[in-house]
């Protein structure tokens, strides 16, 4: 973007260098990292910005999850602007000014420090992988097969450089695959690993497996069971009603293909879910296990029932729903 080197900017990395508290913060870019660092120096006290191409925040998650974010943004009194085009940014008077487009008309915005959260790429140069017939490119990064080889079947890679989960817990466990696929002859499958994740803000939005649209992409016909925390008493009474637990099973049974959780601690919640998808313990046990009352993860069991509930032959939803008036 012209002018934004000249006006000098901060990463995801020197972020963290910095020793007195902008006034006035830019961040570029509402994927994971923009929104977390951008709700975290709002609660710092800081007038924040946070500036998006997309229609919505976090636009990669379920769009009814990164909906309760975007509301918790704008309460906490975040402004956004989506859709957002920049166009350049220079130095004024009043501080870094971003110039910017949206079909709302041109904006300009001065502020104290910018942000860039728009991303990162692999860091493939300077490794001599070309010497060692190691293909990649620069987006990509490195290029492995599902055994995590590269074009030199005697190099692994593992990790942020050739993959598109970049994460943490999924490099860790990309490099268990490598270790037993290089030293032990394994024959371990990057692609039977199942990789949940979570975005840290409050609320937390916490994922895995598929999204309706990745079901919808493979031809896969899927059910979903949302339970809102508005209807969790644990929820209620901790005042943390903007949330939910949804659940993705296959048409017709009960395997769990995904699920999204948003919660104030969505990523401990997930973990059962995840269980029970690698394991291969479908929705309808998950109503037979008992949760602690009252607990949020409750939902989860909820959930459960909801599924349970639609197996329920005509006359004993009947018979069941006059049970419930009968018992109040
Ligand atoms: C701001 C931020 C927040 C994040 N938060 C989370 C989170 O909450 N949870 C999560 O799961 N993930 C998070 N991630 C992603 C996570 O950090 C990465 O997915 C993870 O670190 C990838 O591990 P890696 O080992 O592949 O790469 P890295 O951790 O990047 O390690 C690569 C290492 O290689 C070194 N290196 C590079 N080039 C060379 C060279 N030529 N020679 C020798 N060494 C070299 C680097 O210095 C580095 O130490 C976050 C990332 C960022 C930027």
């Amino acid at each position: 973007m012209p002018g934004l080197s000249e006006g000098g900017f901060l990463t995801n990395e020197t972020v963290f260098d910095l020793t007195e508290q902008p006034r006035r913060l830019a961040v570029i870019g509402a994927g994971p990292i923009g929104c977390e660092l951008a709700q975290a120096f709002r609660r710092l006290g800081s007038e924040v910005t946070l500036f998006h191409r997309g229609g919505h925040i976090l636009n990669r998650e379920d769009a009814d999850a990164a909906g309760i974010v975007q509301r918790a943004f704008v309460d906490e009194g975040i402004r956004l602007v989506l859709d957002a085009k920049l166009t350049r940014v220079e130095r004024a008077a009043d501080g870094k000014v971003l110039h910017c487009e949206t079909p709302r008309g041109a904006m300009r915005v001065a502020v104290d420090e910018i942000l860039v959260g728009a991303g990162r790429v692999p860091n493939v140069d300077g490794l001599g992988l070309e010497t060692v017939g190691v293909a990649y490119d620069h987006r990509d990064g490195v290029t492995v097969n599902d055994r995590l080889q590269t074009t030199n079947s005697r190099i692994y890679a593992a990790g942020d450089i050739c993959m598109s989960e970049k994460f943490t817990h999924a490099a860790d466990f990309a490099a268990r695959v490598v270790i037993q696929n290089a030293l032990f002859m394994g024959r371990k499958k990057l692609s039977a690993l199942t990789i949940p994740w979570c975005t840290y803000t409050d609320p937390e939005i916490a994922h895995v497996g598929f999204y309706e649209r990745d079901a919808d992409k493979r031809g896969i016909a899927i059910d979903t069971y949302l339970r809102p925390f508005s209807e969790v008493d644990r929820a209620v009474a901790d005042a943390e009603e903007d949330g939910f637990v949804k659940v993705h099973v296959r048409k017709g049974g009960d395997k769990i293909v995904g699920a999204t959780i948003v919660a104030r601690h969505a990523g401990e919640m997930l973990n059962e879910l995840t269980l029970a998808m690698t394991s291969g313990v479908g929705l309808g046990r998950l109503a037979s296990v008992i949760h602690p009352y009252p607990t949020q993860a409750e939902a989860i069991r909820q959930v459960g029932d909801m599924f349970n509930r639609t197996r329920l032959t005509p006359r004993v939803k009947k018979i069941f729903a006059a049970w419930l008036r009968w018992t109040g």
